[in-house]
């Protein structure tokens, strides 16, 4: 089974859409667990990575290439 990508401040689409009808969450937190925020009405919810990759449809835009995240050794 193929592992899905997927980043912080990226906009996704889920399989099931929040009760307030929009099915677009932007990932604003990544660990343990996913806390995702509606697009719709802006509502966060914190789902754990299993469930959050199994209810993650597709990723509908990345997030801007940022700075963060290259780690040099010195
Ligand atoms: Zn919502």
């Amino acid at each position: 089974m193929e592992r899905k990508q997927f980043e912080l401040g990226d906009i996704v689409q889920m399989k099931k859409p929040h009760p307030c009808g929009t099915n677009e969450m932007e990932i604003i937190r990544m660990g343990m667990d996913i806390r995702m925020k509606c697009v719709g009405c802006k509502h966060s919810v914190l789902v754990p990575r299993a469930k959050f990759e199994k209810n993650m449809k597709k990723v509908l835009r990345s997030a801007p290439a940022s700075d963060e995240g290259t780690s040099e050794g010195n």
